[in-house]
């Protein structure tokens, strides 16, 4: 028989402790560390294929669960001593879900269950303090109601500001028991009139309503946003942890908190957390109490009064310090920890690797690797690729002069500049429209998910440095500052107000997430540089990384940018901007629309100095790498003239009259402009074009050779091809140009000759197109279009849809579809090595920067990746896992 409930504390630990596709994250550690013999309250797991199999059998249990659970319950009793219902002492639970990875703020949490009206009067009576029991039977009620019943909170929120309004006081500490008990009684009438029955009396009706609840949020709004956005499959299912509770509320003896082995933010080797004395649960992480510091060390820091738990507890603190450095010896990773002191004992009520920025996340992998905890390999295994992004963009200069309004805790560091917006719909809006926005709000919380995600930057007014802001945004990589108590935030009239100053709405402000400042108006940024752990880690990955790096980039500004990121060469120039240039488009126009070769040679005369000007440019700051130079590519009439003036100036330069030049125009306009005269077609139809532009790229590398100790090495690269005839006339083309030209100078340099693959019938013709070409490029970009016969410029509309379906696990144009577009590369590298076995290989898509698509490249055996500049050092770490993971099997 299949089982479906684990138990673990008090001396047991069932299953595979650590099986978090079968526990969930949370199941899997719990039973972890009560193996290894840390204190966790007895409990146990409703695996995850239970998740399953609820919503197949049509949202009911099956059978055999009953028994199960009760054998569950027996477990926590046993260890206990207390039973479940028991109006005397009654045995009380939480609820919690826990899917394989941790969804902060997405599923729900039930505490307190089992209290009844008979059994509160026993908690009260055993504790010895009513106060404490009916503050937990209230608690109790409100969450139940809110999590299991789904009635509205803000009804219980109310009648609490009611209730301490009556009494004339402003804290919930200053309610006594007598006060929570009405305030139980008007809660159970709310449920009666919000539901029309009463609030669920017995404990076991609780138990399967909080059970059925933990996988009903499986299917929630919230959650599944969260695992839209970060790409968790919709049926892994989450499991059920049942867990006696322990109680943090017991007066000043007793504790609530969070904390991490090592500061998350900075990666440094230091406790790191907060807690609150008599508090429970979540009250740590919901901002309603502002939470004490965990070490004294980070107190004196914050220049903060109230005592640290070394200091309140220093024995217990002795102790969580002793299970911190257990659980970093036995995961051999930075944990995050949630723990309660119940009168003067601790209890471990979770652990899970913790959530870092990417400068946390170098440090620690760098510092564990020197401390001898984890290797090398390991440590560069460890790091997100796509983190690094944080690191890679501009941070504030700080030299500039910066106008600070607040300071809040730095709670996710990096610099971040936009509009100011005040709720999480016109975040999504104003980014949706292209404008950079930061979120202010008093505290976030899981319904303002989406506009955390849009916005560059989280501002809140409360909330500690775990508040749900805080531990969202670092793990969504946006700066945050939380906690600006100085701000007042009036979101009716969607402004704020700070030190006498105002912020409205669409009010440019600044955020410092390292440093916690909040300016007013746009502060200027500086480059970042791959220095310290940063530095040292890809010294790690480099010397594992097989596939070579290269940068898509064709300004001077950009190839600088991708050479100090360490890229090795160039590996698509587009030459079309060059085009573009505001000071050629008049020349470019009146060489297209020229009516005769004559007319067209003479603009493309204009042209070439130009060009050769660009590329001598690039040659000498690439000095003597490879540089892919791919020749005209877009469509014709992204060239043509649109406003009045426009075509008056091509008419005046060319000596043509506008009447000609607009009949003109119209007959080169493309009903599929995609699928239309663009990449080789044109270079076979105005064989010009491509004549001058080969003749720049040969006189700008003889130039530079002549003069240059290192000669380039131009790789011509065209575009679109389909068949082997299309490439070898332009290359015989690109040849004779070559030849002309080394005769004309009297100098040679080495070049090649290449195409892009970016057509399925190219991949699929690889073998005899390998007969025409050096070096092989695929563009993915095009060839995802082609294969899957979707519009790169249309995609937009449906693919959402699509990966919300799961049709497509992610955006075939972010992450190469592998059985498809892949099967296609994989033919193309077959069939074109065995027809010329040195030939080389890149990619030069956007797939050539994403981490998944890098290691299907090394799959697949390419020689390189190209990847837009501030994308290269992600390229290189993705290229270092692949590899290694490669080596590993
Ligand atoms: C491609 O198609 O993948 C490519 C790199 O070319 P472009 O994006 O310029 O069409
Ligand atoms: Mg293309």
């Amino acid at each position: 028989m299949t089982q479906y409930v684990y138990r673990f504390g008090g001396g047991v630990s069932e299953g595979q402790a650590g099986d978090r596709n079968l526990l969930g994250g949370k199941g899997a550690n719990l039973a972890e560390m009560s193996a290894i013999g840390l204190p966790v309250p007895p409990g146990f797991t409703i695996c995850t294929e239970m998740c399953a199999l609820y919503y197949r059998e049509g949202e009911r249990f099956p059978d055999g669960l009953t028994d199960e659970v009760a054998t569950g319950i027996a477990h926590i009793e046993k260890v206990t001593g207390k039973k479940f219902g028991d109006p005397a002492d009654p045995l009380l639970v939480s609820v919690r879900s826990g899917a394989r990875v941790s969804m902060p703020g997405m599923m729900d949490t039930v505490l307190n269950l089992g209290l009844n009206d008979e059994t509160v009067q026993g908690l009260a009576a055993a504790s010895e303090d009513p106060r404490f029991a009916w503050d937990s039977y209230r608690r109790f009620i409100q969450m139940y109601s809110d999590v299991v019943l789904g009635l509205d909170h803000d009804a219980f929120e109310e009648a609490l500001e009611i209730a301490k309004e009556d009494k004339g006081v402003h804290l919930d500490t200053d309610l006594e028991a007598e006060d929570w008990e009405r305030l139980t009684a008007r809660y159970k009438a709310l449920v009666q009139e919000g539901l029309g029955r009463p609030f669920p009396e017995d404990p076991h009706d609780q138990l399967w309503g909080a059970i059925g609840a933990v996988f009903g949020s499986w299917n929630g709004d919230r959650a599944k946003t969260y695992r839209r956005l970060h790409h968790i499959p919709h049926d892994w299912g989450t499991a059920v942890n049942v867990q006696a509770m322990v109680f943090g509320n017991r007066g000043d003896s007793s504790a609530t908190g969070v904390a991490f082995t090592r500061d998350p933010s900075t990666g440094e080797r230091a406790y790191y957390g907060e807690y609150l004395i008599n508090a429970q649960g979540e009250d740590v992480v919901a901002g309603i109490r502002t939470p004490q510091y965990l070490t004294r060390a980070a107190r004196e820091k914050a220049g903060a009064r109230s005592p640290s738990m070394e200091e309140a507890l220093p024995e217990v603190y002795g102790q969580l310090a002793g299970v911190f450095e257990t659980l970093e010896r036995h995961y051999r990773d930075m944990q995050d920890i949630e723990f309660t002191v119940e009168r003067g004992t601790l209890w471990m009520l979770q652990t899970r690797t913790g959530k870092r920025t990417a400068k946390a996340a170098l440090k620690i992998a760098v510092d564990m690797a020197q401390e001898g905890l984890i290797s090398e390999e390991e440590a560069v295994l460890r790091i997100d690729p796509l983190q690094l992004d944080q690191l890679l963009h501009p941070t504030l200069d700080p030299k500039a002069e910066r106008d600070v309004i607040a300071k809040g805790l730095p709670a996710s560091p990096g610099a971040a500049c936009g509009k100011a917006v005040f709720d999480a719909d016109s975040a999504v809006q104003r980014a949706g429209a292209g404008e950079d926005v930061i979120l202010v709000r008093v505290e976030t919380s899981p319904e303002d998910i989406h506009g955390m995600h849009a916005a560059r930057g989280i501002l809140t007014a409360r909330g500690g440095m775990t508040s749900h802001a805080a531990v969202v945004a670092r793990g969504m990589g946006r700066p945050c500052v939380s906690g600006a108590g100085a701000i007042s935030i009036d979101y009716r009239n969607r402004r704020m107000r700070v030190g006498g100053r105002e912020v409205a709405e669409g009010e440019v402000i600044t955020l410092d997430g390292t440093t916690g400042e909040v300016m007013f108006g746009e502060v200027p940024t500086v480059q970042p540089e791959l220095v310290g752990d940063f530095g040292t880690l890809m010294v790690w990955a480099d010397s594992g990384r097989r596939l070579r790096v290269r940068t898509n980039a064709e300004t001077p500004k950009d190839c600088r940018t991708a050479l100090e990121f360490g890229a090795e060469g160039i590996g698509l120039c587009r030459t079309e901007h060059m085009f573009f240039d505001p000071d050629r488009i008049t020349n470019v126009r009146q060489m297209i629309l020229a009516q005769n070769e004559t007319d067209r040679r003479a603009a493309l005369d204009k042209l070439l100095p130009a060009q050769r000007g660009d590329f001598e440019e690039i040659f000498r700051i690439m000095e003597g790498l490879p540089v892919t130079i791919r020749l005209l590519d877009p469509p014709l009439h992204e060239f043509l003239p649109h406003a009045e003036e426009e075509f008056a100036e091509v008419a005046r330069v060319s000596g043509t009259d506008v009447e000609m030049l607009r009949r003109r125009a119209a007959e080169l306009a493309e009903a599929n402009p995609m699928l239309g005269h663009r990449g080789c077609r044109l270079g076979i139809t105005y064989p010009e074009i491509y004549e001058m532009q080969a003749r720049a790229i040969f006189e700008a590398a003889v130039a530079v050779a002549r003069d240059g100790a290192t000669p380039p090495l131009p790789e011509v690269m065209v575009p679109l091809v389909a068949t082997r005839a299309e490439l070898a006339i332009i290359r015989a083309l690109i040849e004779r140009v070559a030849a002309t030209v080394f005769e004309e100078q009297g100098l040679e340099v080495d070049y090649l000759v290449g195409t892009m693959i970016e057509l399925p019938r190219a991949a699929l013709a690889a073998a005899d197109i390998a007969q025409e070409a050096r070096f092989f490029s695929f563009g993915t970009n095009d060839l995802t279009q082609t294969a899957l016969g979707v519009s790169r410029d249309d995609a937009g509309r449906f693919l959402g849809t699509y990966v919300e379906q799961g049709i497509f696990a992610r955006d075939p144009f972010v992450s190469i579809d592998v059985e498809g577009v892949g099967e296609l590369i994989a033919i193309a590298v077959e069939r074109g090595r065995r027809s010329r076995p040195d030939l080389k290989l890149g990619i030069c898509g956007e797939h050539g920067g994403d981490p998944a698509s890098i290691g299907f490249c090394e799959q697949v055996g390419l020689d390189y990746v190209s990847a837009s500049p501030y994308r290269v050092p992600i390229a290189r770490l993705a290229a270092a896992q692949a590899a290694l993971r490669k080596a590993k099997g």
